[in-house]
């Protein structure tokens, strides 16, 4: 390093880049250079946003929308995630308690430095979203991973949670469907949640990004409607990028009290100032049309998440739950740690992860990156073929280590 290198803020240094984006990142080098790479990484449905959608984005260019708007979004989308809200749920919210962002990641980013002080904690049930703890942190705030366990199908255990709470905890994130697990939280663990957040006044952020894909005919429990009382104390994030296949137009959405909001708005317009114009106007025709996309979307992974969770199930020595949601498996593969390929020992998430891409030419995340070192995470929203093609070589790949 030379003398007059600049030094990074210490916030940096605490964070690593996205791991998901990182394999991704490798897997794209390895394709480029030749290598026939079958990517399950990729954290977004291989649909195409829908046509309407499309047409309104172009259409806002043509009409002139192309200039700053509002800092919490144009009133037209606000008023459209007002009226889902209330059409899919009966939750009643103003238009003053609602925030669109650049996506469903800045809105979370937008929440934590709302409400985050140094020093106050932030309980992150685990296998969690990548980006969770890392957001907590260049909040100033300290993330407490709770573990959930395999064997509760990954929902909360309301016993393990208790042991996490201190006099210094905030706040709380759910994420049902979950990223990775596609597990779903149950209402009694939601129950639980929110009986420990109204007695300690903890604020519980709910992200719903992938609510409208799950594989069951039941209802999707959720926080608001375990209490009446929780609304007061819970952010929404939501957002078109899974549910209508919308992941580069960059539009997420929060809803909560007036005055977080509010907060969320004061960071928003001294950094973004808004989120794109066109994308807006897209994410409005996508909330305002027709809501079956999701659904079409869901019929079409189901028969691949059967065959994967079945297929993964077969392999001695991998056990896989079966997701009721989104479009993840994370299948355990902690018995074949320990084993070796030409000498090399396989101890962890990483390695089996390196090495199924190396050998397999199979991209994968490693479970280590949503803290949980034993799995490792596929995604299906990739054609039948790619999955059959790729469950193959992951048994062939797994019978090679000794
Ligand atoms: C994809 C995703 C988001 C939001 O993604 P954006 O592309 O920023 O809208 C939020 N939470 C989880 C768990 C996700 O998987």
């Amino acid at each position: 390093m030379s003398k007059n290198q600049i030094a990074l803020a210490d916030r940096v240094t605490q964070i690593k880049p996205s791991p998901t984006l990182a394999v991704n990142a490798k897997a794209k080098a390895l394709k480029a250079a030749g290598a026939d790479i079958l990517n399950f990484s990729v954290g977004e449905p291989d649909f195409d946003t829908p046509e309407h959608v499309c047409a309104a984005g172009k259409k806002a260019i043509d009409d002139g929308h192309t200039r700053y708007t509002a800092v919490p979004g144009i009133p037209e989308l606000r008023d459209a995630v007002v009226n889902r809200f209330k059409e899919d749920h009966g939750w009643q919210y103003t238009p003053e308690q609602i925030q669109v962002s650049c996506g469903g990641k800045h809105g979370l980013y937008n929440i934590f430095q709302a409400i985050i002080n140094p020093g106050d904690e932030v309980l992150i049930p685990a296998p969690y979203w990548v980006s969770y703890p890392p957001m907590v942190q260049l909040a100033g705030g300290t993330p407490v991973i709770v573990p959930m366990e395999e064997k509760d199908d990954f929902d909360l255990n309301p016993d393990i949670l208790a042991k996490y709470v201190t006099g210094k905890t905030r706040a709380i994130i759910v994420n049902s469907p979950s990223n990775p697990t596609g597990s779903l939280l149950s209402g009694s663990a939601l129950d639980a949640i929110a009986r420990l957040a109204i007695k300690n006044n903890w604020l519980v952020i709910t992200d719903d990004i992938y609510e409208t894909m799950t594989y069951t005919d039941d209802a999707l429990p959720h926080i608001l409607d375990v209490d009446g009382r929780m609304k007061e104390q819970t952010v929404i994030l939501n957002g078109v990028s899974k549910s209508f296949a919308m992941t580069g137009w960059r539009i997420g959405y929060s809803a909560g009290p007036d005055h977080i909001i509010k907060a969320m708005n004061k960071i928003q317009s001294q950094s973004t100032s808004n989120p794109s114009a066109p994308a807006q106007y897209a994410a409005l025709a996508a909330l305002t049309g027709p809501q079956d996309f999701p659904q079409t979307m869901i019929e079409a992974f189901l028969p691949r998440r059967d065959f994967f969770v079945s297929d993964l199930n077969a392999i001695d020595g991998v056990s896989c739950v079966n997701p009721n949601g989104a479009f993840y498996v994370f299948p355990n593969f902690s018995s074949y740690y320990g084993k070796s390929f030409k000498g090399n020992a396989i101890n962890d998430s990483v390695a089996l992860a390196d090495y199924f891409l190396d050998e397999a030419k199979v991209a994968s995340v490693p479970g280590i990156a949503f803290g949980a070192d034993d799995f490792i995470r596929f995604s299906f929203a990739t054609s039948m073929d790619v999955l059959q093609e790729g469950m193959n070589r992951i048994k062939d790949a797994l019978a090679a280590l000794s």
